[in-house]
């Protein structure tokens, strides 16, 4: 899953919106933005919905996954909380001024165990005519249910009004395997976005930019290599460098010394080099459990890949790489000079 740094005190802990996660008539997190979608910058409603929580629920970087009702919920009881939680955004966000819908649930919003279907028709009514991005796993892209939602949510205004948002992290299996735990395969993602698009919707993937047990330089590497895979199938692309949550495995790999976040030099590099735009929001940028440099280049330089994410403007891109840091030095000593750990192969 990806989200901005809004809902990163979430996850490092601020007493403000610890208070809101306890409330159980109120989605986790929502808030306005704006989102680059194509040559368009709209305004944007990002809405984090408490759920019944992603039923994979194991990937070894993801803190999300707690973010679920912790008594079992009835299918009623699930919808009515849902409601409370869509009225609560609709009066706090009123949607006239929002063309662009962004919906997470910590797993998969058209999981029918983790959002009752109903629900998921209700959204697509409530959220008519404007372009809707939700997350979900790929074993649940269905066509027919994703051409009901379509059928009732999209009114012509847009060429695709819904894109399902799938975190990929990679296009290599063994790395989604290994360093992710994930639980599915490259072809299973490219099977989801042919249904989807048989649908009628668009596909943006996620990808995560050095999971455990890669070195800074083979995480590059397989971040090139994903994002040539992942533009055959998907039509937006958001590369999320990886960030240390909480209560999660990542988190005790990088307190025992055996994880760096990434670097932001190595962020900047990745996105000049792409072969297509690339959104990112460098979530807990410049902080030691997000990406970062050395403390002192870092604000301007996430400040920079915040912008270009938005304007695409590559020469800006070009520019934040040239500014002088002495960390830049040790950023070229790190990919030159880092091993990947002798992992036995057998017991
Ligand atoms: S599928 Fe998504 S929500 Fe579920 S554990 Fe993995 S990253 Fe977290
Ligand atoms: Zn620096």
């Amino acid at each position: 899953m990806q989200i901005s740094d809004h809902d990163f005190n979430i996850i490092i802990g601020s007493t403000s919106l610890v208070l809101m996660i306890s409330d159980l008539e109120r989605p986790i997190a929502a808030w306005k933005g704006t989102e680059r979608l194509g040559d368009r910058i709209l305004p944007s409603l990002t809405i984090i919905f408490r759920s019944a929580g992603c039923s994979w629920s194991r990937c070894r970087m993801c803190s999300y996954r707690h973010e679920r009702y912790v008594t079992r919920q009835s299918v009623e009881s699930l919808t009515t909380h849902l409601r409370a939680q869509l009225a609560y955004v609709l009066d706090q966000y009123p949607p006239d001024t929002i063309e662009l819908v962004k919906i997470f649930t910590s797993g998969s919003f058209f999981d029918p165990a983790e959002v009752p279907p109903a629900f998921v028709a209700e959204i697509a009514e409530t959220f008519r005519g404007k372009v809707i991005i939700a997350e979900t796993r790929p074993e649940f892209v269905n066509e027919e249910v994703l051409r009901d939602f379509i059928g009732t949510a999209g009114t012509g205004r847009t060429e695709i009004p819904l894109y399902c948002a799938i975190g990929l992290e990679t296009s290599n299996d063994a790395i989604r395997s290994r360093s992710i735990d994930k639980g599915f395969r490259f072809r299973d993602f490219t099977d989801a976005a042919r249904a989807a698009h048989a649908a009628g919707a668009g596909v943006k993937a996620y990808l995560l930019f050095k999971p455990l047990f890669l070195t800074e330089k083979e995480a590059m590497d397989d971040m090139r290599a994903s994002m040539r895979d992942a533009a055959d199938h998907a039509e937006l692309i958001s590369m999320n460098p990886c960030t240390v949550q909480r209560n999660t495995e990542l988190e005790g790999y990088w307190k025992r010394g055996a994880y760096r976040p990434p670097y932001l030099w190595s962020v900047l590099e990745l996105l000049k080099e792409a072969p297509v735009h690339i959104l990112c929001d460098p979530l807990g940028g410049g902080q030691k459990r997000g990406p970062h440099n050395c403390g002192t280049c870092d604000y301007d330089l996430v400040q920079g890949i915040r912008d270009y994410s938005l304007n695409a403007d590559r020469e800006l891109v070009g520019a934040l790489l040239e500014t002088e840091c002495g960390c830049k030095d040790e950023w070229a000593f790190v990919l030159s000079e880092e091993r990947p750990y002798a992992m036995p192969l057998t017991r």
